[in-house]
């Protein structure tokens, strides 16, 4: 092999994630094939992958009715045509007339007899393999026999250099599973016939060894920064006299009395935040289970302890929601204080803006909302003791860790305190996830609504009856109620969205005579947008027309009925979190989502997402199924959770290796760090340096 492709398929294996020989060893087949046999052509049947040798008997470069190599090959009486779309002029030269060839292909029948599109070609008569040949997850710029090769060469290193040895004590090895070593072997060299498929044999005990490997690792890298989270300190927010006890008075003048589930992890997080380590905690809750409370309570004892807190969601509208919300019930009590609520957009005004910042930076604002503005670096806190993040899905790991670096600018021992960390989600994470994904967080989770609410119905209308769908809402609108009507996401096309919601709104208008229909959409200036969201919550507007920037966390009781219109394109969480702002108050609610076939009909995904809409409205049942449809992969993305995706592990129907992994952690870690590392450093290697963000 020349330099340069080895340089070639050195930065092909690299970018697979193959660096270290013990990597090459884990990359383990995805399928096998029968090389080891040759079937003569006449036994062969169609639609069979097959190895014959035959001889050629034509070969020509048809031009008609695409351009296209086609040669004829004999073995005996029996022939078959073979064609190639793609070819070189070399290849000319391999099906010259009169050589035998070894071919490999599909054999595909029909009126032309036997055809194999695109075989493989070898010279005839080699030595077949005596066992199965791998075939490697790859990708195009490494063809298989280069990564077939790496792979054995890097099995043979890692084995010789010990990198496969049992690293676990006898009393912890895994239930039912070979030892690596063997396990690697039986899956890179099966013996003839002894394929251990991925799928059927998927509690082989060699496939069960490198799960529950891959979920120990995984479990073990979260213990670690656990406990690394737990040498850091954070201020322990108890009461400072003769500060008061804000959280008291807050409770006393709220409208409503807590839920069982608000009061349960309301005393979870407080107790949490009265401890020297940063909090790190997330709060889940269904759309509508009264989270923002719960944030206010935790906010009045970061202020009472006398610290600042910062809230941060992802959208202006929803951080002028948490603005707006959380200013009515705490001015009342930080003002005889001398003390306010800041606001800090991306859109503010200079002069406003720098006002904000004096005040957070004196100390002054003792709590701080806004959107990603919070976390940009002219913004200095005083003393910052609590960080809560709304939606924590849509912001990333820098994010999120910048908010914990933003108490550095205090002064004294102050500085080397974090923040405490509240995070807070509508998306519930699938238990199953939630112990392997996020196994370094602690969760708190409201599984109870506030009393009142009615349950949405949900209808599934197909677009044909959209003059119906149109009546109800007149007929709503007559009753003094309102109404969305949501329009999808055109193939993530803002320009696109933006017609068809402006097109809709005036369609809707002409539909609806004498009916104030309002436009919210993603082009609008934070401002417009601002006055159309307080003229339909001051019910002004009946109709509000809106591509998906009405945002989790819009709050208008009076609003009865939701349409979406395409349902079909959205998301099954988002549709959840759309249904959410109907059906806020004690009047009868309905979702219509309409549904409008492609060509060919609704897929099946999107069946399975209609279909769960109507059959529930509990947000985990929602989100089990949702990780049914998508999958992990889909529902969590590596950047964003921070966490490595499993290769080998599925965490649903792995569950029992799952709980095995998270009971042997810890137990492992302390009476074996030396395994803990050794078996961390096999499995994530390089990795392991941002898991911890
Ligand atoms: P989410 O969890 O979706 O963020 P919110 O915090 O916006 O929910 O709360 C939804 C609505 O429920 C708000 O109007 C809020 O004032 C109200 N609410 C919250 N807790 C209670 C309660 N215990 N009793 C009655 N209403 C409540
Ligand atoms: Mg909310």
């Amino acid at each position: 092999m020349t330099a340069p492709a080895a340089t070639r398929i050195q930065k092909a294996l690299q970018r697979l994630g193959l660096a270290r020989p013990v990597d090459l060893a884990l990359h383990v087949p995805l399928r096998w094939e029968d090389e080891t046999r040759l079937t003569p052509l006449a036994q062969v049947h169609d639609g069979e992958v097959v190895q014959f040798e035959a001889e050629v008997v034509s070969c020509q470069i048809q031009p008609r009715p695409r351009r296209q190599l086609v040669a004829v090959v004999a073995d005996g009486d029996v022939r078959c045509t073979l064609r190639f779309f793609h070819f070189y002029p070399s290849m000319m030269g391999a099906l010259a007339v009169g050589r035998r060839v070894r071919l490999r292909g599909e054999v595909q029948g029909g009126f032309g007899g036997k055809t194999l599109i695109h075989p493989r070609v070898q010279a005839a008569g080699g030595p077949l393999p005596t066992a199965l040949t791998p075939v490697y997850p790859s990708t195009a710029e490494l063809p298989q026999n280069a990564i077939r090769r790496a792979v054995q060469a890097g099995l043979k290193q890692a084995e010789h250099s010990g990198s496969l040895r049992e690293l676990l004590p006898e009393s912890l090895v895994p239930p039912h599973s070979w030892p690596l070593r063997e396990a690697l072997q039986a899956l890179h060299h099966p013996g003839s016939g002894q394929i251990l498929d991925r799928e059927e044999q998927t509690d082989h005990p060699a496939w069960r060894r490198l799960k529950a490997e891959e979920l120990l690792a995984q479990q073990l890298s979260q213990h670690q920064a656990r406990l690394q989270r737990q040498t850091l300190r954070a201020p322990a927010l108890r009461p400072e006299p003769p500060l008061p006890d804000l959280g008291q008075a807050l409770l006393a003048q709220l409208p409503f009395a807590l839920t069982r589930a608000q009061q349960r992890v309301v005393k979870e997080i407080a107790s949490d935040l009265a401890k020297p380590q940063p909090m790190h905690r997330l709060l889940q809750g269904d759309v509508g289970s009264g989270k923002t409370v719960v944030a206010a309570m935790a906010a009045t004892q970061a202020m009472s302890a006398g610290w600042q807190c910062a809230l941060m969601a992802p959208t202006e509208i929803l951080a002028e929601q948490h603005f707006r919300n959380l200013t009515q019930w705490l001015e009342p009590l930080l003002a005889p204080l001398g003390a306010e609520v800041a606001w800090l957009t991306g859109g503010q005004k200079k002069r406003e803006r720098e006002a904000m910042l004096t005040s957070i930076a004196q100390g002054r604002a003792w709590l701080v909302v806004g959107t990603h503005a919070v976390i940009q670096s002219q913004v200095q806190f005083k003393r910052l003791g609590l960080a809560i993040i709304d939606e924590q899905h849509r912001f990333g790991v820098a994010q999120r860790l910048s908010l914990r670096q933003k108490n550095q600018s205090a002064t004294g021992e102050d500085a080397w305190l974090e923040p405490h960390l509240l995070m807070m989600s509508a998306t519930p994470i699938p238990r199953t996830l939630a112990m392997s994904h996020y196994a370094d967080l602690d969760v708190s989770v409201i599984d109870e609504l506030p009393p009142g609410r009615t349950p949405v119905l949900t209808k599934l209308i197909s677009a044909q009856r959209r003059d119906e769908v149109i009546e109800r809402i007149r007929a709503q609108v007559d009753e003094g109620r309102q109404v969305y009507w949501v329009c999808p996401l055109i193939e993530e096309s803002e320009a696109l969205d933006l017609v068809n919601a402006t097109q809709t709104h005036q369609a809707l208008s002409e539909a609806l005579p004498g009916v104030a229909v309002g436009l919210l959409h993603s082009r609008l200036t934070p401002a417009e947008k601002k006055a159309v969201m307080e003229a339909f919550k001051a019910a002004s507007l009946a109709v509000l027309v809106s591509t998906t920037v009405i945002e989790v966390g819009v709050d208008v009781p009076n609003a009865t009925l939701m349409v979406i219109e395409h349902a079909e394109r959205f998301g099954l969480s988002q549709l959840h979190q759309l249904r959410g702002r109907v059906g806020r108050g004690s009047l009868a609610s309905v979702c219509v989502l309409m549904y409008d076939p492609p060509q060919g009909g609704l897929s099946d995904s999107a069946k399975a997402r209609l279909r769960a809409m109507v059959d529930t409205q509990d947000g985990f049942e929602i989100a089990q199924r949702d990780l049914h449809i998508r999958g992990p992969g889909e529902l969590l993305g590596e950047r964003q959770s921070g966490v490595p995706m499993l290769r080998f592990a599925d965490v649903e129907r792995d569950e029992d290796m799952l709980a095995w992994a998270r009971a042997t952690a810890p137990g492992l870690w302390r009476d074996h760090p030396d395994a803990a590392e050794a078996l961390m450093d096999r499995w994530l290697g390089a990795k392991s340096d941002f898991l911890h963000a």
